[in-house]
């Protein structure tokens, strides 16, 4: 049976895309949190905590890679960031 990485189990918010992580471990060293604790350099990234994800996209940026890594923010979270939107559009 094949392994299961945490990263690939539906309810996380962090996905990492195995096919197209380089392995880079970039997105290891720009994380501010424990989220990444424990991987291995060289591997895909272990998503250990991503419940103490902060969400602001460090490592998303970091990644050399389009779509080797994805947040899906939380609901609420995804209302401040459309409140900031909406923010930006109101005229002075
Ligand atoms: S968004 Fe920030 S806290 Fe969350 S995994 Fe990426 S770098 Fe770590
Ligand atoms: S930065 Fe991107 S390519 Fe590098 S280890 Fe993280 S997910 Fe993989």
């Amino acid at each position: 049976m094949p392994s299961v990485a945490k990263s690939d189990i539906v309810d996380c918010n962090i996905i990492i895309d195995p096919n197209k992580c380089t392995r880079c471990g970039r997105c290891v060293e720009v994380c501010s949190e424990d989220v990444f604790f424990g991987s291995v350099p060289g591997e895909v990234p272990t998503v250990t905590y991503p419940e103490e994800c902060i969400y602001f996209n460090c490592c998303v940026y970091e990644c050399p890679v389009p779509g080797a890594i994805r947040l899906r923010i939380p609901l609420p979270m995804s209302l401040l960031y459309k409140d900031e939107e909406q923010d930006q559009d109101i005229p002075e």
